[in-house]
């Protein structure tokens, strides 16, 4: 089986690499110009003028980012099926439409309104309550097109930096930590769902996963669970879905969803039984889903900007590389480490052991770490 993905980053390569075993080929097409799968075949179309002959060469079509056109996923589904499917593509890029959808479904979020000049982002800063964070509607991701605002005064400043004709005005929350959910739906419409992972963000990016997230309750996880499956029952999804959600005193809220593989599941790799990639493979082929159980405990480093000392993390006998074969720039992920203990004071220590030899790298700041 042939398997199309649109886009030809590193989580098309990582899904390649899961789905070798199992005897699938990849054809990736890139629209950006840019690929850095570096595995199968790439088709770059800048243009788009060749989906036609992606389309020729696959059996199924997936996609490992979501900032692509609608459109053309929908006109793909015409001619070969396309996990998952295209409306969940429509929901991700439109912060209204996915909070809409969370709210008919009985998910918590952040309180919010619409703006959509600085008089009415200023409104809606006073009737939430400061402070709140504006995000454009569309195309943000990583804290782009996003501006805090401590009081409404602060609303011509935010909307001329944020720069975007509709944003989505947010009560900031006041959360214990940030977590996340990754599921796996089947074509049968079997689910299951990974142990949550617990996220630390540093300049908008994420540096470190922990899971299973220390000291979650399970009643947590069973409120994420239900969360999740209700989004995949609800898009008929097939595939994996991650759900970013905040932990607060008084429960979860969802932040936001990616209808794909995600960073903050990296550490399945070695740390589950099943990989979020092996699972993706398999839900998009109409295979069983695999064992989604931790093996122990796992933290996944992100490597971001420069690689730092390879060679010493190498020689760390329980740190496992992925590197992704591309350019050092700053704020650019280039790979990253999954450490793996039997319990969480081994895993600290292993954690800031193997962060030593990434330069830039922010101190491991986490729920395990905060206790001193
Ligand atoms: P996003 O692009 O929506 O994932 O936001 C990026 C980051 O901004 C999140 O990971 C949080 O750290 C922070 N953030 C986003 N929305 C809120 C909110 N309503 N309250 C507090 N922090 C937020």
């Amino acid at each position: 089986m042939k398997i199309g993905v649109l886009g030809a980053g590193q989580l098309g390569r990582m899904l390649a690499l899961a789905g070798y075993p199992l005897a699938k080929d990849f054809v990736f097409y890139d629209m950006s110009g840019n690929p850095s799968a570096g595995i199968g075949e790439t088709i770059v179309d800048p243009e788009g003028t060749r989906l036609g002959d992606f389309l020729s060469q696959v059996d199924r079509v997936t996609y490992e980012f979501e900032h692509l056109p609608v459109e053309v996923a929908s006109e793909l589904e015409k001619h070969k099926p396309v996990h998952p499917c295209p409306r969940a593509l429509e929901v991700c890029q439109n912060r209204e439409a996915e909070k809409t959808l969370f709210g008919q479904l009985g998910i918590p979020t952040p309180k919010w309104q619409v703006a959509d000049n600085a008089a009415t982002l200023k409104a809606a800063a006073k009737s939430l309550g400061c402070p709140v964070v504006a995000k454009s509607i569309t195309e943000g991701y990583d804290g782009k097109g996003q501006a805090v605002l401590r009081s409404p005064e602060e609303a011509e400043q935010a909307w001329q930096s944020i720069g975007h004709p509709r944003v989505i005005v947010e009560k900031f929350v006041d959360f214990r930590r940030e977590v996340s959910i990754i599921a796996v739906r089947g074509e049968d419409g079997d689910v299951a769902f990974y142990p949550m992972a617990e996220n630390t963000h540093h300049e908008g990016i994420l540096r470190y996963s922990i899971a299973p997230a220390p000291d979650l309750q399970p009643h947590i996880q069973a409120d994420a669970e239900g969360y999740i499956k209700a989004l995949l029952n609800e898009l008929n999804y097939v595939g994996v879905l991650t759900l970013e959600l905040f932990e607060t005193k008084d429960g979860l809220m969802a932040n936001e969803m990616a209808p794909r593989v995600h960073n903050s599941g990296h550490w399945t790799i070695e740390g589950a039984m099943t990989s979020q990639f092996e699972n993706h493979v398999r839900a998009v082929s109409g295979h069983p889903l695999g064992n989604v159980s931790a093996r122990g405990l796992s933290c996944m480093i992100n490597i971001i900007g420069e690689h730092g000392d390879i060679e010493r993390i190498l020689e760390l006998p329980y740190a496992h590389l992925h590197l992704y074969n591309k350019g050092e720039r700053p704020g650019r992920k280039l790979g990253h480490v999954n450490v793996l203990a039997d319990s969480y004071e081994e895993l600290v220590w292993r954690v800031k052991n193997c962060a030593e030899f990434l330069p830039g790298c922010p101190d491991f700041i986490s729920s395990l770490t905060a206790k001193g």
